[in-house]
């Protein structure tokens, strides 16, 4: 039986005290009513401590961060390494994540060596997967997550699916407003975990992409969405605790 997730990416929004207020809301609305969803937030990483240290005595609450290094360590300047998010007390890392992919230039085999990077140093990658609207228009959806997959199958990892998760992002709903519709992201979801062969039936599979309290409940009604990540209405608490809420 695989658990709903819920993830947050504030992407680089925010100031401290946004974050010290942003999760005090968010804990007293966990905490005041149901919620069977793991919660996983996602902040710029300077916001990491304060999350961590809001988050420690809620239970269903987990920190995550939005990128990390494939190396671990050295001269690397500017970058972060799994070891040091580990030991601010992250627990999840997003890989891949299409604004990385598009706007930094990563490509699948960089996003692959990351998420190799998360799981021997003992954090899970969240491996955010997704075509663009072209790709989408020219019928090449399955084809494009197929090979964003497979960089990572590539690299032989000893029980790679294991302790990881996949988004599914389709990049032309990422903060457009525009959502898949729950049959659109059941088929690409149901594609994935045939691709992950025998890991498919326990990994956990999100969907994102202008997920919001609206649209997440009949989202995660279908068989193969576990949850979602989830942008721009993460930094509302209401709405987010609500996204929550909609896996019950
Ligand atoms: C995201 O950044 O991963 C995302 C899904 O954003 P939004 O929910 O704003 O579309």
């Amino acid at each position: 039986m695989r658990k709903t997730l819920v993830a947050a990416n504030w992407k680089m929004h925010g100031t401290k005290a946004f974050a010290e207020q942003l999760l005090a809301e968010l804990n007293s609305g966990l905490e005041s009513g149901e919620c069977s969803a793991e919660v996983v937030i996602c902040p710029p990483f300077p916001y990491l401590g304060v999350v961590g240290a809001a988050a420690e005595n809620v239970e269903q609450v987990a920190l995550g961060a939005q990128n990390l290094s494939e190396q671990p360590s050295g001269a690397y300047t500017g970058e972060v390494s799994a070891e040091m998010l580990l030991d601010c007390g992250a627990r999840y890392v997003i890989v891949g994540h299409s604004e990385r992919r598009s706007l930094y230039g990563e490509s699948s085999e960089l996003v692959a060596a990351k998420f190799a990077a998360a799981k021997s140093a003992g954090l899970m990658p969240i491996l955010c997967v997704g075509e663009s609207l072209q790709e989408r228009e020219a019928g090449n959806t399955l084809k494009v997550i197929a090979e964003q997959i497979q960089a990572v199958v590539d690299l032989d990892l000893e029980n790679t699916w294991q302790s990881a998760v996949i988004a599914y992002e389709p990049v032309w709903a990422i903060g457009t407003g525009k959502t898949a519709s729950p049959e659109q992201a059941q088929e690409v979801h149901q594609f994935i975990r045939q691709q992950l062969g025998e890991a498919g039936p326990a990994t956990q599979i999100l969907y994102g992409g202008s997920v919001k309290a609206a649209n997440a409940a009949e989202l995660f009604a279908r068989e193969d969405i576990d949850g979602a990540l989830v942008g721009g209405a993460s930094l509302q608490a209401d709405e987010f605790i609500k996204i929550c809420r909609a896996a019950d």
